[in-house]
């Protein structure tokens, strides 16, 4: 099992954000999670990659207990927050060495991990630029790099193509796809029409709860 949570509830104050979530990823490919704003999308995805503490259940990546080994989680599970953090003053290339040894790679392997990401993302020739003069597209791009490149066995992207212009979505959800030849992706969306391009199989989430889960082709036959 890729990705497995157990009963994962949280609460930020009074009100629970999300009650009861459970999902299993077993297969590679692209996974949605579809849910309006404030369904709890966000939550979900920052508690499987470990930035938020859940108030109640698991996350287990590739069969490791996040609360138990959470070095060792963290290896497997590459993210691109909502709205990444992306250190602008930096080069591309400055910035991926480091997420690189943010990231843990062997310092030996630094080098070859960026040049290597930088050519899957289409990056190579502009690895100089300051990404504070990049286009959102290319930031884009950026983030997703820095998502993949210590090899994780489940990538999370929040809502990866929201703001987009027609062509720089074209050009990310073509880069998706490749990437999920290689990763197990989970990716968010307030957009139907964009999960159901894009993934094999939905979770919706709709108040915090999971109202659907199946293949994409069982959610199309279902509504
Ligand atoms: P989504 O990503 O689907 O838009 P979120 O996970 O961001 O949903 O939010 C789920 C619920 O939790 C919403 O009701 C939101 O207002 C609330 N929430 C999110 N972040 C916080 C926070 N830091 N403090 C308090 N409430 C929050
Ligand atoms: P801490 O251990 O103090 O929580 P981390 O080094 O885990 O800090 O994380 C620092 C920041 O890097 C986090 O805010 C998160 O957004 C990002 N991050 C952590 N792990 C990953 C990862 N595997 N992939 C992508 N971003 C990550």
């Amino acid at each position: 099992m890729i990705l497995k949570t157990e009963n994962l509830s949280h609460r930020y104050s009074s009100t629970w954000a999300i009650r009861d979530i459970n999902i299993e990823i077993a297969e590679h490919g692209i996974i949605g999670l579809l849910g309006s704003n404030g369904a709890g999308k966000s939550t979900t995805m920052n508690i499987i990659c470990g930035t938020l503490n859940p108030t109640e259940g698991n996350v287990y990546i590739n069969g490791i207990n996040k609360r138990k080994d959470p070095e060792a989680a963290k290896r497997e599970i590459g993210f691109l927050p909502q709205n990444p953090p992306l250190y602008t003053d930096l080069t591309i290339d400055e910035y991926l060495v480091y997420t690189a040894e943010l990231r843990l790679i062997d310092k030996r392997k630094v080098r070859a991990a960026v040049e290597e990401v930088k050519d899957k993302c289409g990056l190579s020739h502009f690895s100089s630029r300051l990404i504070k003069n990049l286009s959102g597209g290319y930031r884009q791009r950026v983030g997703i790099a820095q998502s993949i490149i210590h090899k994780p066995k489940l990538v999370v992207m929040d809502e990866p193509t929201n703001g987009l212009d027609p062509n720089q979505l074209i050009e990310a959800r073509k880069l998706i796809r490749e990437i999920a030849q290689e990763h197990t992706v989970l990716l968010s969306s307030h957009i139907l029409s964009e999960i159901n391009i894009l993934c094999r199989e939905i979770i919706m989430i709709e108040s915090g709860r999971i109202v659907f889960s199946d293949t994409m082709d069982a959610f199309n036959n279902y509504t």
